[in-house]
């Protein structure tokens, strides 16, 4: 889009930082805006539930370097409230439209809430950004008990640091094993297991029944567990995953539908109608973007992964600056978590595996080694202390030529 003299990013994070200097690097040198909801300039999250978390919510500053993007007007603390791709504006929350010639949607995912319940009716904690880490960590003091509902990975850190710095700490699951939908049940229990050994009270298939304040005025939460089980927390916090922040794009006509929600894009990042039409000049990335995965077979997958998000920015970018030229979005997922001193790593779309080989699995020297399958083909694999193995299988990955798996373990 060589005319494009004005391009819109929203969404002033990963994605959307990565979108402004792909664009600059590109040659762009239009009018570049970037806007964002929170009053910070762009800064990462991963280290909010490792580093943060385990300072107390104390710095490291995580703020990302963005000074470096030249001439980029920054609005930070602007919510979008409404895009009308027709007039080709974006509204913002205190009533200022801005006109673009692009537009690249990073507004990425909020924590899932916690349900409100009669007897709850506040929100429950959750981690998402910056003010919640400060928060969180702020709170996680020695002797202290902590619930956290949901052993998903971000779950998973949560108790860690919580452990690390010296909490009791509950961690309620409501399947069986942590993470089993997203990497099967043998990582699950490879996971439970770094739980318990660091001395984490793990419920699986169990669920808050009833969360309470008290038993006195500001002090903590009185909590009932599916099991029958009560105690009391000093914190509760809620690591049930995240939703595509796609409630601003309800009305402007674009597909956000799908199950799941997040901006329904075709393989090139560009946004689409419900009809399957190209939306012209609106490209997204990022935490937001369900985009077509030829690992999925093509069907349109929300990712949530830092390095996705860096890595669709930069084809949003470039396809918005050249559409006649565009490219496809079709770079293998990673993904990495930190569990007490244990690093989780996966490649490729775990979830989509009907069934899963377990290559090595060794608790005592924590190392996992699991892949796994759809169709007889390579979709993911996910490695606890055995990095260097995930380049083997990336490479399988990244060429589409997985044979079909000898032995195989069923999903469960
Ligand atoms: C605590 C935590 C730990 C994580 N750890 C890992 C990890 O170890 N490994 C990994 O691979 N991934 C991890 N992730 C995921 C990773 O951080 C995300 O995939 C990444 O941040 C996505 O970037 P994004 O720019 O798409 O979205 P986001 O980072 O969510 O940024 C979107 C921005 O848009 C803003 N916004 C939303 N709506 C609007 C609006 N209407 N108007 C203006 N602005 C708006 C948001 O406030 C936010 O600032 C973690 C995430 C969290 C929260």
């Amino acid at each position: 889009m060589r005319a494009s003299r004005r391009i819109v990013i929203v969404g002033a994070s990963l994605a959307g930082l990565h979108a402004a200097r792909t664009l600059r690097d590109e040659g762009f040198d239009g009018k570049l805006t970037l806007v964002g909801d929170e009053p910070y300039p762009p800064y990462d999250r991963p280290p909010l539930s490792k580093r943060v978390l385990l300072g107390g919510g104390e710095a490291p500053d995580t703020t990302l370097p963005f000074t470096d993007v030249p001439d980029v007007v920054h609005r930070f603390g602007a919510p979008a409230v409404r895009l009308d791709p027709v007039a080709r504006t974006v509204t913002l929350a205190d009533g200022w439209e801005l006109p673009w010639d692009g537009l690249v949607i990073a507004t990425g995912a909020r924590a899932r809430p916690f349900p409100a319940t009669r007897t709850f009716p506040r929100p429950v904690c959750t981690l998402r950004g910056r003010d919640d880490a400060r928060a969180l960590g702020a709170s996680l003091l020695p002797g202290r008990h902590v619930l956290v509902i949901g052993a998903g990975f971000l779950g998973g850190e949560i108790a860690a640091a919580a452990r690390a710095r010296g909490c009791r700490v509950t961690l309620v699951e409501a399947a069986e094993q942590p993470l089993a939908r997203a990497v099967g049940a043998v990582a699950g229990a490879f996971v439970a297991g770094l739980h318990r050994e660091a001395g984490v009270d793990l419920r699986t298939g169990t669920t808050v029944t009833e969360l309470r304040a008290g038993p006195g005025a500001g002090e903590g939460f009185r909590i009932t567990l599916s099991d029958g089980t009560t105690s009391v927390a000093d914190t509760v916090v809620a690591a049930l995953g995240a939703v595509p922040a796609d409630e601003w794009l309800t009305d402007s006509g674009l597909d956000v539908t799908g199950p799941g929600g997040g901006v329904r894009c075709d393989p090139f990042l560009r946004a689409l109608r419900p009809d399957g039409t190209v939306v012209s000049g609106v490209t997204a990335a990022g935490d937001v973007a369900r985009v077509p995965h030829p690992l999925a077979d093509g069907a349109p997958v929300l990712i949530g992964h830092w390095t996705n998000a860096i890595e669709q920015a930069a084809v949003a970018a470039h396809n918005l600056l050249h559409p006649g030229e565009p490219r496809p979005y079709d770079a293998v997922p990673s993904f990495w978590a930190d569990l007490y001193g244990v690093r989780l790593r996966s490649v490729g779309l775990p979830a989509g595996a009907e069934t899963i080989r377990l290559v090595e699995n060794d608790p005592v020297a924590r190392h996992l080694e699991v892949t796994h399958h759809r169709a007889g083909r390579l979709v993911g694999a996910l490695t606890a202390g055995r990095a260097a193995r995930l380049a083997a299988h990336r490479r399988e990955l990244e060429h589409r030529r997985s044979a079909p798996v000898p032995a195989v373990v069923g999903r469960g």
